[in-house]
């Protein structure tokens, strides 16, 4: 029997490494996988290696002046001259030697994704190590290089024909995505994301719903600071359920960012572990009724690797891969004795977190008042 769900995945992956200070971290994929080995979810026949992305397949979504900008800044030595204006070797996205190479194979492994699932092979596909959902036509950002999601999403619109539905859950605004199919009726782009008020990239406003013919197929929910999970889920399931009725999509992308976690370094929300239960759940649901299944799940942020991320992408495939949990597992004592002494941080014990180690929000009712009117406002003009 063919499996349900395959895993695109290579070791050539943490070849998109920035540099040993920076927060993107791709440990977090071995974590990932050794944890979902351990729980004894993932057969030898459900691994896929990834190719690479051709330069033409990059060219439908990335401008080639910048990808040829990418190729001299991971060939040499000294940063080009150029690498400033194309966002290379900032800060957030410093140059790499292969930088090219590398991103190249993590877009490949998204277009591999989308060919198992659009030729029938199985059901849903995950390749964990995408989700850059940051780039841009011509610039990097947020470390993203090129945009794998926005690079499939085209893909499946010239080879298919397919109208995308693309979900983004990530605590950051997916603003590549949006911003390269704002004016197209076919692809539905609907983000969910801490606002733009105090983090980046600064956009995802409620009133950005796209352009010309594509005006109402942008949606965005901007969440407030320290939005817990029962907030969070009430807006995520009535916002994705309408939209995606009134769109019927062919298939669907999403973006299984994990750093809206209350652990998660870089943001200010107040979620804890169950989202990541409840939210490829109802994209999986979405996916059998509207669209025969197809369903390409990519990664995205996360920067809790020890805590958060192993067990969030787990949910993530435990979920496409009918082997959701319903109780709280305790994480296996051969995990913890692998990484323990790797960690800064003491592992959890469980999948789930006990109620009385989440954090007490002030103002709980204002920001859930708050939110709840987002409901509406999101879904205004959305396709009915
Ligand atoms: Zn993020
Ligand atoms: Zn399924």
């Amino acid at each position: 029997m063919r499996p349900a769900c395959y895993f695109v995945h290579s070791e050539a992956y943490k070849q998109y490494k920035f540099n040993d200070e920076h927060p993107f971290n791709q440990k977090r994929l071995d974590l990932t996988l050794d944890l979902m080995q351990k729980y004894e979810l993932i057969k030898p026949n459900q691994f896929v290696e990834p190719r690479y992305a051709t330069t033409e397949e990059l060219e439908l979504i990335h401008d080639p002046n910048y990808i040829e900008a990418v190729k001299k800044c991971g060939e040499s030595e000294k940063l080009p001259i150029i690498a400033a204006s194309y966002g290379l070797g900032t800060e957030d996205t410093p140059a790499f030697p292969g930088m090219h190479e590398a991103t190249s194979l993590i877009v490949g492994g998204t277009l591999r994704a989308a060919e198992l699932v659009m030729s029938g092979e199985c059901d849903h596909a995950v390749n964990l190590a995408g989700g850059l959902h940051h780039g841009f036509r011509g610039r990097a950002s947020g470390f993203c290089v090129y945009n794998d999601c926005s690079v499939v999403i085209a893909y499946l619109r010239k080879h298919y024909d397919a109208k995308v539905l693309y979900i983004d859950t990530d605590a950051h605004h997916g603003d590549g995505v949006q911003w390269a199919f704002y004016d197209d009726p076919h692809v539905l782009t609907v983000s969910f994301h801490e606002t733009g008020k105090y983090l980046f990239p600064g956009t995802g406003k409620i009133f950005e719903r796209g352009d010309g013919q594509g005006f109402g197929y942008s949606i965005n929910v901007p969440f407030e600071p320290f939005t817990e999970d029962e907030s969070w889920l009430d807006v995520y399931e009535q916002v994705l359920s309408e939209a995606a009725r009134g769109f019927k999509p062919d298939v669907i992308v999403t973006q299984n960012g994990c750093d809206s976690h209350f652990l998660d370094p870089l943001t200010h929300l107040s979620c804890s572990m169950e989202i990541y239960r409840q939210i490829p759940k109802l994209a999986h649901r979405l996916a059998h009724e509207l669209c025969d299944g197809r369903l390409i799940a990519t990664g995205g942020g996360g920067y809790d690797i020890w805590r958060v991320v192993p067990r969030a992408w787990t949910l993530l495939w435990a979920e496409l891969s009918d082997q959701g949990f319903s109780d709280n597992p305790a994480i296996p004592s051969e995990w913890i004795d692998r990484w323990q002494a790797d960690s800064p941080v003491q592992l959890p014990p469980f999948m789930f977190e006990a109620e009385d180690v989440l954090p007490d929000i002030p103002r709980r009712p204002e920001i859930t008042s708050k939110n709840k009117l987002y409901i509406e406002k999101a879904l205004l003009h959305a396709p009915k």
